[in-house]
């Protein structure tokens, strides 16, 4: 789609992006949302980028630099892995993120998180990671993760905005809005944290079954849906 229009859409869906300021409390979580190979790496497998990409380049680096401070704070983060078994095909998508693979593990920029005492891994086998975060008993280890550190606010970050960080953002408020995820009040989407993948309308048209995704545009759509759910959409991050 030739830039101006996709400016014109823009515009038509305006995002008010806001600056949030943490408070020193030690009540905000991070969620990282799929900062796996799978997804992130060049050339990783099916769902990675083919070549070198801005928009996630600049989500990874972004989520390092907030993941330090987080850690240096020793507030809690709650890592999601996209993590497959290689029986169990996850339509409309082709085979990706299969256990045991490097697919399935955090980018080589954070792989340090694995370490942390306060970072949370959870493997999902779905789209959704509030769902993908549910046990065989019914409990769910996001929703025990949120009241055992008291969170009040949750920022989240990763990829992709306009799929799996939406899905799971709006999961996250229609279960705080029903009351199972006290003390969490205010779920906010960092933009320049999420990234989306990018497959431009013309290489769609000219392949057989592909459906048109261009990045700059779904990335700002999932930002836009998340805000009309509810979701704070923020720009820029700062700290007390
Ligand atoms: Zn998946």
């Amino acid at each position: 789609m030739v830039s101006s229009a996709v400016e014109l859409l823009k515009n038509e869906l305006p995002l008010n992006q806001e600056a949030v300021v943490l408070s020193g409390d030690g009540k905000t979580g991070l969620v990282l949302v799929d900062l796996v190979n799978g997804f992130c790496t060049v050339g990783a497998g099916n769902l990675a980028p083919r070549q070198p990409d801005e928009q996630i380049a600049r989500m990874v680096d972004e989520s390092d630099k907030l993941c330090r401070v987080f850690c240096d704070k020793k507030w809690p983060i709650y890592a999601l892995l996209d993590t497959h078994h290689p029986d169990i095909p996850e339509p409309p998508y082709p085979p990706h993120c299969i256990a045991g693979t490097d697919e399935a593990k955090l980018v080589p920029e954070l792989a340090w998180l694995e370490k942390e005492p306060n970072v949370t891994l959870r493997c999902k086998d779905c789209i959704d990671g509030f769902l993908g975060s549910m046990e065989k008993d019914g409990s769910n280890l996001f929703v025990d993760w949120v009241k055992t550190n008291e969170i009040r606010r949750i920022l989240v970050l990763g990829i992709c905005t306009d799929i799996c960080v939406l899905d799971f953002v709006c999961s996250t408020l229609s279960a705080r809005n029903r009351g199972f995820l006290r003390p969490l009040e205010d779920v906010i989407v960092y933009s320049r944290g999420c990234a989306t993948y990018d497959l431009p309308t013309h290489i769609a048209r000219a392949a057989k079954d592909a459906v048109a995704h261009p990045q700059d545009l779904m990335h700002h759509i999932g930002l836009y849906l998340a805000m009309g759910r509810g979701a704070k959409v923020v720009s820029e991050v700062s700290f007390e």
